[in-house]
């Protein structure tokens, strides 16, 4: 019989296994972790600009919240679906506990290309969002943030519409919202921040020069532009970036403040999306269509256009994912020329290629421990709307500190248990998640008072 693929979900699942027999976690824990705590599934309908209406499908998961009320981000992308949402929901209670932060896991999302809707439609759409959600989110039980197309603005446009349901200002329903509207500093960048500070442990014990290791990144957002800047600022050489559209590929290392500049021109201040790519040229072609110079030297012209599979298998010291899922699977996992992969998208690697990696010697630093950061600064914001405003720097240390004790605690098991490095950050995930459930009572508990 031919081998069916695995759901994303039941990939996530195998990570589970595979950590609870590293921890010993009783039957009844590890049932309670396979299934999420609660789903809602809705209809988002939407007044579009020439007046007819479209309906958009919703999901929002709570995993588990043994550990605090649930947190996790929202994506607006073509192929959200409940399995993927469940899949992240899980990846967020096992991140938290790693993290060792006082919040369950959850994600959700709406099933839309936000690049085809208008600046309004993108509003209405995230306001009826929320609506939907109203009764499922708060700031004690449940709080949103952003992720794969959703940025500080639509989450400013969600707090503000479910203040207004509530009748109430609640700034800590939602994280990652404009400074301007009870954010925190340094929310934006801490997803690539957080990988950075892990990159940086692995340079310390390794001892690397940067100037002589080669980055490629895969996902040139959020989180793939915050991790290139603080890399390329240290002095590291980022041969290669791409985004969906597709990415270049220079030898001697790509100028990432100009590219950053060039991708995100917009075409009017009320565009909420960039349409430039990493492809496109930032100097010599104001309307952000392909240069076509021959002596050019702007970062696009001067590199090589590649596609995103051979990005994924160029010879670099370090390949970084950080766009969508399932980028490294058991077709190309051969194929990677990589020494570690530092993983900043969720599951961008299968479990098989995992295996695959393994066999090849490459280093895999998980997403629940590489990216991290966010969710981390999205506690401290949470924290700030409760209590007062943090510095910069305060956001910066307090992340460091918090990234460095879990990839330490995680190194730990790596040595003690002879295990990889996402076994071992599942491994301390679950040990602080059993703690937390047995606290509220487990059969075990209850056998003893009987
Ligand atoms: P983003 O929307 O800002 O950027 C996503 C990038 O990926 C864009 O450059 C897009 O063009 C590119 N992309 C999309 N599909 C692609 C494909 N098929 N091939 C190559 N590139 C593709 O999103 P982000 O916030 O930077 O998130 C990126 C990843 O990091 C996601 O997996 C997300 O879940 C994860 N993550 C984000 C955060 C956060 O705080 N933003 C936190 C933790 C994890």
């Amino acid at each position: 019989m031919p081998h069916e693929e695995a759901s994303i979900y039941e990939d996530a699942l195998s990570r589970l296994d595979r950590a609870a027999e590293v921890v010993g976690l009783s039957s009844e824990i590890a049932d309670q972790l396979r299934e999420p705590l609660e789903a809602l599934s809705v209809s988002v309908r939407v007044r579009m600009d020439d007046g007819s209406q479209q309906v958009f499908p919703g999901y929002r998961i709570r995993h588990d919240d043994s550990r605090g009320p649930t947190k996790g981000g929202l994506r607006y992308h073509p192929e959200v679906e409940m399995e993927e949402v469940k899949a992240l929901a899980f990846w967020m209670t096992c991140k938290c506990a790693l993290m060792d932060i006082p919040f369950g896991g959850a994600k959700g999302g709406v099933c839309v290309d936000p690049q085809s809707l208008s600046r309004m439609e993108l509003e209405r759409l995230s306001r009826a969002f929320v609506q939907r959600m109203a009764s499922f989110i708060g700031p004690n039980r449940d709080i949103p943030a952003p992720d794969v197309y959703t940025n500080p603005t639509i989450m400013g446009w969600m707090m503000d519409e479910y203040s207004q349901v509530q009748n109430e200002l609640c700034p800590s329903v939602i994280t990652g919202k404009p400074l301007a509207l009870n954010g925190s500093p340094g929310r934006n960048e801490a997803t690539g921040r957080g990988a950075y500070y892990c990159i940086k442990e692995l340079e310390s014990r390794k001892g690397w020069n940067p100037h002589q290791v080669r980055v490629a990144i895969q996902g040139f957002g959020n989180a793939g532009q915050s991790v290139a800047s603080l890399l390329f600022d240290d002095g590291y050489r980022i041969v290669a970036i791409s985004d969906a559209t597709g990415g270049i590929f220079n030898h001697e290392g790509i100028s990432i403040p100009e590219v950053i500049s060039a991708k995100n021109r917009k075409d009017s201040a009320e565009d909420l999306y960039s349409s430039c790519s990493v492809c496109d040229c930032g100097h010599c072609d104001d309307t952000g269509g392909r240069c076509t110079c021959e002596d050019c030297d702007c970062p696009a012209c001067g590199s090589e256009r590649i596609d995103n599979p051979t990005l994924l298998e160029l010879d670099v010291d370090i390949l970084i994912p950080a766009a969508i899922e399932k980028q490294i699977t058991a077709e190309n996992a051969n194929r990677i020329n990589a020494d570690y992969v530092v993983e900043i998208a969720n599951g961008p690697t299968t479990s098989d290629a995992d295996e695959i990696l393994a066999e090849k010697g490459v280093t895999v630093i998980p997403d629940i421990l590489a990216n991290a950061g966010g969710v981390t600064v999205s506690y401290f914001e949470w924290l700030q709307n409760r209590t007062a405003r943090w510095t910069e720097e305060k956001v910066n240390s307090e992340l460091k500190r918090i990234m460095v004790a879990a990839f330490e605690e995680t190194e730990r098991f790596v040595r003690e248990e002879s295990i990889d490095w996402r076994t071992a950050a599942y491994s301390v995930a679950l040990t602080r998640l059993k703690e937390a459930i047995s606290c509220r009572g487990t059969k075990n508990f209850f056998n003893q008072v009987a």
